[in-house]
């Protein structure tokens, strides 16, 4: 069995009393390995496990997605010591407008609360499941233009969100992506986790795909995302309902929520 749960996300359902917040986390339950990929924001994520009568104790692996604090803020509340898996560049000291929107913690707190794995290169957490780490980007309409800066080994420069990242994971249907807010490019991401794993078909693709703007960016995104042929597409957290209205009229697209659960079939 594999499964996805939305423990935290923007958006709830009616009649599914548990917690929103402007952020992401997901835990993946595969049957080899349960990963929590994200914290979200505050303890959120917490509160909708043990709503949801899901247990977090028995987590084997932790994933950022990137440093945003929407992803990595609620790593506070974490209480087990597991391994942590991310990109360097998680770990820095990030400012926008003056407001810290890094991690909250420091790699030395970070290396107390957890077994830290770091990596800019793909790794396999299972047979089937692969983090991607850093994604280069491979349309011209997805590259990068900074947000805020960011202090590597003392040096303040803009951030360009290098170690934005996604979970890839193989069923028989195709590649399930997990996506965190996708500042690398949602298109990017899908053609790269392709490259990575091999499998041509995409099942599906769950996740924030940071579409806030009407502009040409999204027109070409929603133009390979028809040529993906993606089964499922569930846009979530960073997509604004404009750029959701304008995905809609070409593609069929699904609402994520806090408590959504996708199961994978295999
Ligand atoms: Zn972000
Ligand atoms: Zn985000």
């Amino acid at each position: 069995m594999k499964r996805l749960t939305v423990l935290c996300d923007n958006n709830t359902k009616i009649d599914h009393y548990v917690y929103a917040e402007p952020a992401l986390s997901f835990l993946i339950e595969t049957d080899e390995k349960k990963i929590l990929f994200d914290f979200g924001y505050s303890g959120v994520y917490v509160k909708n496990a043990e709503i949801l009568n899901l247990d977090l104790n028995d987590v084997d692996v932790c994933v950022l997605s990137h440093g945003h604090n929407d992803h990595t803020g609620g790593m506070v509340h974490w209480t087990k010591k597991v391994p942590l898996v991310c990109h360097p560049d998680c770990l820095h000291e990030t400012v926008y407008d003056g407001l810290q929107i890094g991690s909250p913690l420091r790699e030395t707190e970070i290396r107390e609360k957890f077994e830290l794995h770091l990596t800019k290169e793909p790794v396999w957490m299972t047979e089937n499941l692969c983090f991607l780490s850093e994604i280069p980007t491979l349309y011209d309409f997805e590259k990068r233009s900074p947000i805020g800066q960011k202090c590597c080994d003392g040096v303040w420069s803009d951030d360009l969100v290098m170690e934005d990242s996604a979970l890839v994971l193989k069923t028989e249907q195709g590649l399930w992506i997990l996506t965190g807010c996708s500042h690398a490019g949602i298109c990017s991401i899908a053609q790269y986790a392709k490259t990575v794993t091999g499998v041509d078909q995409i099942a599906g693709i769950i996740g924030g795909f940071h579409l806030l703007e009407q502009n040409e960016k999204l027109t070409k995104t929603i133009k390979v995302l028809k040529s993906l042929d993606v089964h499922r597409l569930i846009p979530m957290h960073c997509v604004n309902l404009a750029s959701k209205i304008e995905m809609a009229k070409s593609l069929q697209i699904e609402e994520g929520y806090s408590g959504m659960i996708v199961e994978f079939e295999n």
